[in-house]
């Protein structure tokens, strides 16, 4: 069955409810300032293609951090409501709670066709994917939209349990769309030759999805603190670099395949003494027992660039190095800057790897950067979220 997209659903004088990812970081100061509005952002081609359908009310749900079921008025929505209205130029009402009993009769009403819901996280019963809840929520509407994309993999009852309630009006949102369509290029046969890269700081994490891109990758480039596991499993000698015993365990069990070949490990290192420290190349595999390895040296710089050079699908996630600090970030921005200028789909996901991507300045030059974090690994992993299944085949 082919998942429906909001271009295929009619909305004109119906009530949409329409579950999003307004998860937006929050200033520190308690003065509710969204600091990067890119989630609400994502959202607005959705919202405004539904509004130009002209429907009765538009409902919007979203939660915001993690209340833990429940009420924590820091984590209102209250500062979103307050953006919406700003970017869509009318009103949009935010409601008391997302069960409020008067949010039928408010619906009725002819008012304010924007609605926001409260966090649906003040309710327990949303992460426990509560039937019951899914119900009340459902109860708002006549189509149901999903663009939530970031929490797609979660069976929550906004995300998932919902959609039992719309077994024929159930759609996707564009963002939605622009992931699974992406994704899909990674998943399905991608163009070969296809390289992998991981970086980051575990590979307990990331091991689920190594194994399965060692089985499609042509090669798969190993950088940042997730290389010295697997060099310490090797016989190597890795001195103070972040490294833990369970993470080398995994690193053994991953060598022990013959789809290790397909994995290509840094061959030199800029190393320290401690994080704050300046960089010193060690050009060699072993690392001396003072220093911890830091970031990919030149040499493998180098050579990653040249394997990278025939690529034709390339799927990036995880640092190189510690790049929050200068010393060390030269590694993960001239992997950036060499994928950006390669005739090839080229996909960047998992939240450091965004933010690694966006600092260095080339993500208008990627093909794909996924803002859904886990979502965008898990659909690696799987082929598929639930989110995208219920869409598809409906929740029985
Ligand atoms: P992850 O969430 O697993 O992708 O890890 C990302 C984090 O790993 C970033 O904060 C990086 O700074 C950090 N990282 C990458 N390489 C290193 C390294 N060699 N030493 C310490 N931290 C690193």
């Amino acid at each position: 069955m082919a998942l429906k997209y909001v271009t295929e659903g009619n909305f004109n004088n119906k009530n949409v409810i329409a579950r999003f990812d307004f998860n937006v970081p929050l200033s520190k100061d308690g003065s509710g300032k969204i600091t990067d509005t890119t989630r609400i952002d994502s959202a607005l081609p959705t919202i405004k293609y539904i509004l130009e359908q002209n429907p009765k009310k538009l409902i919007m749900m979203s939660h915001l951090g993690r209340p833990d079921g429940e009420v924590k008025m820091k984590y209102s929505l209250a500062p979103v409501a307050k953006y919406l209205a700003e970017v869509l130029g009318q009103e949009v009402l935010l409601t008391e709670s997302c069960t409020d009993r008067s949010i039928k009769t408010i619906i009725k009403l002819n008012k304010q066709k924007l609605i926001l819901l409260e966090n649906l996280r003040f309710h327990k019963e949303e992460t426990d994917g509560n039937d019951e809840f899914a119900k009340t929520l459902s109860e708002y509407g006549d189509v149901f939209v999903h663009d939530a994309f970031g929490t797609a993999h979660r069976k929550h009852a906004s995300t998932y349990q919902i959609i039992k309630y719309f077994p024929n009006n159930s759609f996707g949102g564009f963002l939605l769309q622009k992931e699974v369509e992406a994704l899909n290029k990674i998943v399905d046969k991608p163009a070969q030759p296809f390289i992998g890269i991981m970086g980051g700081a575990k590979v307990s994490d990331k091991i689920k999805i190594i194994e399965k891109l060692l089985v499609s990758v042509d090669k798969l480039l190993i950088g940042g603190a997730m290389a010295y596991p697997f060099l310490k499993a090797s016989g190597h000698n890795v001195g103070k670099s972040l490294c833990d015993d369970e993470d080398v365990k995994l690193a053994k069990q991953i060598l022990a395949s013959p789809l290790k070949q397909k994995m290509i490990f840094p061959i030199d290192h800029l190393c320290a003494e401690n994080p704050d420290g300046a960089a010193t190349h060690i050009n060699k595999l072993d690392i001396p027992d003072d220093q911890m390895g830091l970031d990919i040296g030149p040499n493998t710089i180098r050579h990653y660039n040249d394997i990278l050079k025939s690529a034709k699908t390339v799927l990036w996630n995880g640092p190189m190095g510690y790049f929050e600090k200068d010393n060390f970030s030269k590694g993960t921005f001239a992997i950036a800057e060499s994928i950006s200028k390669l005739k090839a789909f080229t996909l960047v996901g998992g939240g450091d790897s965004v933010s690694a991507i966006n600092k260095s300045g080339v993500s208008n030059k990627i093909s794909h950067v996924s803002t859904g974090g886990g979502a965008s690994l898990e659909f690696i992993e799987n082929g598929t979220l639930p989110g995208v299944q219920a869409l598809k085949f409906g929740v029985n």
